[in-house]
């Protein structure tokens, strides 16, 4: 076994540390950073965090854009989801089996994580710990410095590659120990401390669930689920309402051809698209529901323009705004 590793780096404070205690035992690290489109760890994203961990530790980094793939695991995981659609415990499971793709890439002997015990409910368990090390394939081959004590010696300690002596017994979900460390360190800058993930927002997961049901769980439909309101009008229809102008022209950039369009005739309100098998009643639907998101819900009767893409000819319909009740029927 040679002194190279592979850091599962996130950008998060424990797995700066974590990377940094190994690398204080002068033993060569590299990392790696999985980003999908559910990370929201910073407003710059989880990419930008990892670089900056990575450039704070001064190690190489390589950053892995994993949604499509892990679209897959989202839809139809082995060990269920947490509170809300995270599959926490497939996901790691997916993310370490690629780190482990990697790490015999780079011709690395071991991973380095800084998973803590007890720190999240559903994925760092131990029982849960030891289940993804073993479902990716990487037994024995995981150092967790931070929490070490509470592990059997892994290979690298046993083959004396690691001193296990200089590994730590942080458990639980006080960050005190790791603020501590870090301060020990010299280590400041840490934005992702806490790391996010849409998958376990309320909002946000109902959307996805939506999408598993129909059927729809693929990537031109996933990033439309960061903007605007979102309404189910059929098995085979969606329609999204911008929220404001920034979402508006976010969304003008997502349109795809067969996507019904709608503007107010006045060109004011929010831009809207209508998705998926369509007819005139949907038509007639989504631009009362439109018109209910609009400054003039209460006038008697609106004028929307919708045109179909890539075709450019504007119909106007004319409409009254739908009412609370009826929104919400159909409210994602
Ligand atoms: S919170 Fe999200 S990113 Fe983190 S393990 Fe769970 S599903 Fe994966």
């Amino acid at each position: 076994m040679n002194r190279k590793a592979l850091a599962l780096l996130s950008g998060g404070l424990d797995s700066i540390l974590a990377t940094r205690l190994i690398l204080e035992q002068a033993i060569e690290v590299e990392a790696i950073n999985f980003v999908t489109t559910f990370c929201t760890c910073t407003r710059k994203g989880c990419q930008h965090a990892g670089t900056q961990a990575a450039q704070t530790l001064e190690i190489p980094l390589k950053v892995l854009n994993i949604t499509e793939e892990y679209l897959k695991v989202v839809k139809n995981p082995k060990y269920g989801y947490g509170s809300q659609m995270n599959p926490c415990i497939d996901c790691r499971i997916f993310t370490f089996s690629k780190a482990k793709s990697y790490m015999e890439e780079i011709n690395a002997s071991f991973i380095v994580t800084g998973e803590v015990l007890g720190e999240r409910p559903m994925s760092q368990r131990k029982d849960a710990i030891l289940l993804i090390e073993k479902e990716s394939g990487l037994k024995g081959l995981i150092v967790r410095p931070l929490s070490s004590q509470f592990f059997e010696p892994t290979i690298p300690e046993i083959e004396g590659v690691v001193d296990r002596s200089k590994l730590l017994d942080i458990s639980g979900r006080s960050r005190k120990p790791q603020i501590a460390l870090a301060k020990e360190f010299g280590i400041n800058d840490y934005p992702c401390a806490a790391g996010g993930c849409l998958l376990t927002d309320p909002g946000f997961a109902k959307r996805i669930k939506d999408l598993i049901e129909h059927n729809a769980l693929i990537m031109d439909e996933v990033k439309l689920l960061r903007i605007g309101r979102h309404f189910r009008l059929s098995n085979e229809a969606k329609l999204i309402v911008g929220r404001d102008e920034a979402e508006n022209n976010i969304l003008e950039t997502l349109v795809r051809n067969g996507d019904v369009c709608f503007k107010l005739k006045d060109n004011q309100g929010p831009f809207s698209v209508l998705r998926g098998k369509l007819g005139d009643s949907l038509i007639e639907l989504a631009a009362k529901l439109i018109g209910h998101h609009t400054k003039f819900r209460n006038e008697e009767r609106l004028q929307i323009d919708y045109w179909k893409t890539p075709v450019s000819n504007h119909t106007t319909i004319s409409i009254r705004a739908a009412n609370i009740e009826d929104v919400e029927k159909v409210r994602i």
